[in-house]
């Protein structure tokens, strides 16, 4: 099935706006789960932790964090503790600068840029990454972008977007990184599956085997492997989201002629099997040909989910927002490891792009969009679920409280895509249970 161009306004902004707390039904999912909104303190990481994975997925690209000195620490402790390979971000530090020492912190930054491009001549693109101290929203990083990309022409594209704690989360990084890419992406209408948001290469070549035997004529990935690939967009081309943080991407994708494919997201067995079949019914693909690729996967998966389901089932699961993939994380165990789920947190809740989540999830369900860090804790605290998921910063504090706690970030890092993955998937929750037991019993 394909949705029409979708009219929700910034979903972010949507999420500030709202003040208090109140209940409401869910337009189109009646009944089905409940909304409480919170607008309060904020305990989630900034859009600049998303270059950890796009810098990975894309060697030729370089993200050049014009920040203080605190972003530069973020990038390269997340970065360090995350990957082992030489750097390609680096940070400018610009602060205590005032406006009229703005033409000087332009001189710097063109300064910087020079003297990288000559030391790496490998990078054919390069993000200036805009963040939260006043001195570097005073700079126009676009116009910056368009300067020195005319000065490097020919040699390096620059381009710019915000990973600022003001206007991101985490993974929203990556959103605005797309969001960037987006007016370098070549207008076709040819026919093609476009499978959006950055995914493991290993899992990627897998989800290409599978669509080729299944017989879709073209499948291409944003964002590509190489930054300068762009793939084309246009009338033709069929938008699957596999990433559920990517709300800004979709809209203008949609905007370009696209259209978005309505699946649930790849986690799971029961996710990753109608995701894919999703994209099989959008290119006409016969259902017995697509049955016949996905029942042997769907047969392994379920047979690898089984112990841990025995795990995890009849545990109480608490989501604090963070990664925004809550809700089909939620969805998949309680539906396929039997977890009860306490309260679902939700850093801001896009409901065009979570409707066929919204509806698999059991009746009753408790999401809660927005955060409120201090009262969510009193009711975590309350509940003494058996597990949260949820950032860094609480998870130690919860631990002490002897709450068993699994770090949201670890899920974004790792390859849980797919049904091959739902047994590893399930194992990333069941862990921390069978340490506390063992924390608890040994
Ligand atoms: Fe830098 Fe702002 Fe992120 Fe802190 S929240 S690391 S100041 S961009």
């Amino acid at each position: 099935m394909v949705l029409s161009p979708p009219t929700w306004s910034d979903p972010a902004a949507q999420a500030r706006a709202t003040h208090g707390e109140q209940i409401a039904p869910i337009e189109g999912v009646p009944g089905q789960v409940e909304i409480r909104r919170e607008n309060g303190q904020r305990e989630v990481f900034c859009g600049l932790t998303s270059i950890v994975w796009l810098h990975r997925r894309m060697p030729d690209a370089f993200f050049l964090v014009v920040g203080s000195r605190t972003c530069a620490h973020l990038v390269q402790s997340a970065a360090g503790v995350m990957i082992f390979a030489e750097p390609r971000f680096g940070t400018a530090i610009l602060g205590e600068r005032d406006l009229a020492g703005l033409a000087d912190a332009n001189e710097e930054l063109d300064r910087l840029v020079g003297d990288l491009l000559e030391r790496r001549p490998e990078i054919r693109t390069l993000f200036l990454v805009g963040s939260c101290p006043s001195e570097v929203i005073k700079l126009d990083l676009a116009k910056a972008a368009e300067r020195l990309t005319h000065r490097h022409r020919g040699r390096v594209r620059v381009l710019n977007y915000s990973g600022s704690g003001i206007e991101t989360t985490f993974t929203q990084g990556e959103d605005q990184a797309l969001m960037a890419l987006l007016p370098l992406m070549p207008a076709s209408d040819e026919g093609q599956l476009l499978i959006v948001g950055t995914l493991a290469d290993a899992v990627e070549d897998r989800f290409m085997a599978l669509f080729a035997r299944m017989g879709l004529p073209v499948v291409r990935s944003l964002p590509p492997r190489r930054s300068t690939e762009l793939p084309p967009v246009g009338k033709g081309t069929r938008v699957l989201l596999a990433q559920p943080f990517l709300s800004a991407t979709a809209r203008a994708l949609v905007h370009r002629g696209a259209q978005l494919i309505e699946a649930p997201y790849p986690f799971g067995v029961e996710g990753s099997a109608a995701w894919m079949a999703a994209a099989a019914a959008a290119f006409s693909i016969p259902a017995e040909t697509v049955a016949a690729v996905l029942d042997p996967l769907v047969e392994r998966g379920k047979r690898a989910l089984a112990p841990h389901r025995e795990r995890l089932a009849g545990k109480r699961l608490f989501l604090l927002p963070d990664s925004q993939m809550e809700i089909p994380l939620a969805r998949f165990l309680s539906r396929e490891c039997g977890m009860e789920l306490v309260e679902v947190g939700v850093p801001y809740l896009d409901r065009q792009l979570m409707a066929t989540e919204l509806a698999l999830l059991p009746p009753g369900t408790t999401i809660c969009e927005g955060q409120d860090v201090e009262r969510q804790l009193e009711r975590v605290r309350s509940e003494r679920p058996d597990l949260v998921v949820c950032g860094l910063g609480l998870a130690n504090p919860l631990e002490a409280e002897g709450i068993a706690t699994k770090w949201s970030i670890e899920l974004v890092f790792s390859p849980i895509h797919g049904c091959d993955q739902a047994g590893d998937l399930a194992e990333l929750f069941a862990r921390p249970l069978s340490r506390r037991g063992l924390l608890t019993f040994g």
